[in-house]
């Protein structure tokens, strides 16, 4: 079989939680089961999003709970020519077009546009040019100017391996979707494609979140030209008790919170495992998870965590008892 890779690529936008902990737990197990190599890739070119410091602590993080990787850290804001290239590519080709459009302008202009019903609004082609006209690729990188890509009146179809055969209308769904914003940088669709291509990454695995943005990649590989596009495996989320996906609002679920109250590594594992269809336990490490995980298993639903997982996690019989003065965050 030809050589494959997968990447772990944290958003340094916060601390590592439960949710995304079994996400990536799974990525590397899978990955160290097929024999795939893994790169870890720091997507932090979420503007103001980024916390300074939350790479770090990702990667000690991922550490901590037992994972490795082959390759990496490689930081998308480390080297921005790459991803320039691919946009003056697209440019020269009048693919994209410069947007001056603001939020305001767009939720006016999309009231009686259907949309995705997502978080993201359908953006209704109001700076598309009527027909295909190069762009000047000078324009690029230019502050409060937003770039845009042409997005076919075609649905695009592909196969998830959990999610299985996918037809989604971009256009119906998101629109003209960005490619770099306002802020002189590319997108998250943009850096991840170009990332994903020049990394060689041919599998990736990722929270079922992501699931929409994969045509939307899929469109971005075909007007770059790439071949190879990688498999795509999206994993159910971990959500609260309100179906949510994972969140502050469902209490404070950040590993390092519970590493700090002294709970180890192998009860953290221990209960993701229970949540990726392994018999439940009270201690795993992820050397263990590794060799028992059975991907046949893998629960096809959404995982709830409740109060009573944060509980369990917490009388960890190997955690020292918590202190009544300790001060409450
Ligand atoms: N960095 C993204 C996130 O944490 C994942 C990117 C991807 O898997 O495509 O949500």
């Amino acid at each position: 079989m030809a050589f494959q890779k997968t990447r772990l690529a944290p958003s340094p936008t916060g601390a590592l939680h439960l949710g995304n902990a079994r996400t990536f737990l799974l990525t590397w197990a899978l990955a160290r089961q097929q024999g795939w190599r893994i790169v870890l890739r720091i997507d932090d070119l979420d503007g103001p999003r980024i916390k300074p410091g939350a790479d770090q602590q990702a990667i000690e993080t991922l550490r901590w709970l037992g994972l490795d990787w082959d390759e990496g850290p490689y930081y998308q804001s480390h080297d921005l020519q790459p991803y320039f290239d691919a946009l003056r590519h697209l440019a020269e080709q009048g693919l994209i077009y410069p947007c001056r459009c603001t939020r305001a302008e767009i939720e006016a202009a999309s009231l009686s546009a259907p949309h995705a019903g997502e978080h993201e609004l359908r953006y209704p082609g109001s700076c598309r040019p009527a027909q295909l006209v190069t762009a000047d690729p000078a324009l690029l990188g230019q502050p409060d100017l937003a770039w845009r890509i042409r997005v076919p009146d075609e649905p695009v179809e592909f196969s998830d391996r959990r999610a299985g055969q996918r037809r989604h209308d971009v256009q119906q769904e998101v629109g003209d979707f960005l490619v770099a914003t306002k802020l002189g940088l590319p997108s998250y669709q943009l850096a991840v494609v170009v990332d994903d291509a020049r990394q060689g990454i041919t599998q990736v695995v990722r929270g079922d979140d992501l699931l929409s943005s994969t045509p939307r990649q899929l469109l971005l590989y075909r007007a770059l030209g790439l071949g190879n596009v990688p498999q795509y495996t999206h994993l159910p989320l971990v959500v609260g008790p309100d179906g949510r996906r994972l969140a502050k609002r469902h209490g404070d679920t950040r590993i390092d919170h519970y590493r700090q109250q002294g709970v180890p590594a192998e009860r953290i594992i221990a209960l993701l495992a229970r949540w990726s269809g392994l018999p439940a336990g009270d201690r795993l490490s992820a050397a263990e998870f590794l060799r028992h995980f059975d991907w046949d298993r893998l629960p096809a639903d959404r995982v709830v965590f409740t109060t009573a997982d944060d509980l369990w996690l917490a009388s960890s019989p190997f955690a020292p008892p918590s202190s009544p003065f300790a001060p409450r965050k």
